[in-house]
């Protein structure tokens, strides 16, 4: 369920007769009524394939972001070519800013720095045009964009070093936050920011007492819980519980199936970021 009044052109997709018409503001012109659809379509083929460039030209920072990051805890961030020790990734922001190379090698040694160039360029840009296709308006889609950005980065980093980086979650959160913001002031509209903001405190809450439970989960995974709760509490209550069942289930099937393949032990730990993410992100697309 969406709130407020669709933005046009960027707004509901669908049915646009009968009961089911999206409401357009009083004032607007009729040449604008008749023609939602249709500018609708032409925004979208626009703002897709404009998403799609946005993943890829920021391949190299998310590469740059999960080289440097995926260290162990306490560990300096990582800008050194591991094998001849050239410096390989400008850095700067406490690590938020960074960039590989842009063909994912050391340029002295060729050592491969970071994941293969052009995977997560690829992976971001899949990502984002589906982001595109679905987003209510240009402000959701520029948080969801930010968020599913760091969010590719994390996923990456909590999978080879189960860590989620303070600077990366906050970055996420703070980022998600400042644009709906802006959005409410814009718009006038405050109820979702509201509601964002209550299914925030609301999901860290259920993170606090996993991470307090004895064996319980890490604090970066609470960390994420507040940037997912602020991104899906945006769109409706349904979409922040619909996030955290796929949640539990991405995570058990795939603890479950680690144990039966003899890859997992019972005492081993399983990155959960990665399913709070692919969780996010469906239950996004699913709900918009
Ligand atoms: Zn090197």
């Amino acid at each position: 369920m969406r709130e407020g009044a669709p933005v046009a052109g960027v707004s509901d997709t669908g049915a646009h007769v009968g009961r089911d018409a999206p409401r357009l503001p009083r004032d607007a012109p009729p040449a604008c009524r008749d023609a939602t659809p249709v500018a609708e379509g032409r925004i979208r083929m626009v703002t897709i394939p404009l998403a799609a460039g946005v993943g890829v030209l920021a391949g190299p920072w998310l590469r740059g972001l999960v080289f440097a990051h995926a260290v162990g805890w306490r560990q300096p961030l990582r800008q050194h070519c591991p094998a001849c020790g050239t410096s390989v990734i400008p850095m700067t922001w406490r690590g938020l800013l960074a960039v590989a190379p842009l063909d994912g090698r050391c340029p002295t040694c060729r050592t491969p720095i970071g994941p293969v160039a052009g995977s997560v360029e690829i992976l971001a840009a899949l990502v984002l045009s589906m982001l595109a296709m679905r987003a209510p308006s240009g402000w959701v889609l520029a948080a969801w964009i930010w968020w599913a950005l760091l969010g590719i980065a994390l996923a990456l980093i909590d999978t080879a070093v189960h860590r989620l980086p303070d600077p990366l979650t906050t970055a996420a959160t703070g980022g998600v936050g400042l644009v709906l913001t802006a959005e409410a002031i814009t718009s006038g509209e405050v109820d979702p920011l509201i509601r964002a903001l209550a299914c925030a405190a609301g999901l860290a809450l259920v993170y606090l007492v996993a991470i307090l439970a004895p064996g319980g989960m890490g604090r970066g995974d609470g960390a994420l819980a507040v940037s997912i709760g602020l991104l899906l509490g945006r769109i409706s209550v349904p979409a922040v519980v619909l996030a955290t069942v796929l949640t539990a289930g991405l995570a058990g099937a795939w603890t479950a199936l680690g144990r039966i393949r003899g890859r997992l032990g019972g005492s081993d730990a399983v990155a959960l970021g990665p399913h709070m993410i692919i969780g996010a992100l469906v239950a996004l697309l699913v709900n918009a």
